[in-house]
């Protein structure tokens, strides 16, 4: 018996992030009176300089003066029921034996935004999410190389057969480089964000989760 483990980013590899800040941008227009205009127009301003994250929260607090929890309760009152995971995503996970594969969620960015995108994707909610604070590809790397585990994440590698790391973004696998017992697997979907930044060679790129080993 083969034993896979997968990594899977999370924004934009299996959840539609473009497509969920959409419905936000509607649902805040109507409910908080925030026009998509200055939504854009402040957003950049809610990047955090260093890591690069997005301080959805803060960004939102500052147009309407609305805290976290109040925020949170109206995108739920609102969104309820949508999903964002992309179908093809979906449908994978949905497919998995766990006899066989253990699949896992690492993804970086703020906790709070992090983990409210989580409630809308529910294909992924009996599966370990990890949030971690820096380049994924790297952080493996780097415990590959000292040792097996990935620190406190407790991820024994070298129970698995295959490992493989699936994420958008060309920098993980820039970070992961080329390394026994990885495989890099970068997915450019037509419109990804990244989509025009090329794959590293060390990635195998694949366009959708029917293309995964
Ligand atoms: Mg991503």
């Amino acid at each position: 018996m083969t034993r896979r483990l997968y990594i899977l980013d999370f924004d934009r590899t299996v959840f539609d992030t473009d497509c969920f800040i959409a419905d936000t941008k509607i649902l805040f227009r109507h409910a908080l009176g925030i026009s998509a205009r200055d939504f854009d127009a402040t957003q950049n301003l809610y990047i955090e300089p260093n890591t690069k994250y997005y301080n959805f929260h803060g960004h939102i607090e500052s147009l309407a003066g609305i805290g976290q929890h109040d925020l949170d309760q109206l995108i739920t009152s609102q969104l309820r029921d949508r999903d964002y995971l992309y179908p093809d995503s979906a449908a994978w996970l949905a497919t998995r034996d766990p006899l066989t594969d253990t699949v896992i969620i690492m993804t970086v960015g703020r906790p709070p935004f992090q983990q409210l995108k989580f409630n809308y994707a529910k294909a992924i909610d009996g599966l370990r999410k990890i949030i971690v604070p820096k380049n994924k590809g790297e952080l493996i790397r780097e415990h590959i190389l000292d040792q097996p585990e990935i620190g406190d994440l407790n991820l024994t590698l070298n129970l698995y057969d295959r490992v493989y790391l699936v994420d958008d973004s060309p920098e993980t696998f820039t970070g992961l480089g080329k390394i026994n017992g990885v495989k890099g697997l970068r997915i450019v979907r037509p419109d990804g964000k990244y989509r025009h930044i090329p794959t590293p060679p060390s990635a195998q790129q694949i366009t959708n989760f029917g293309d995964l080993p």
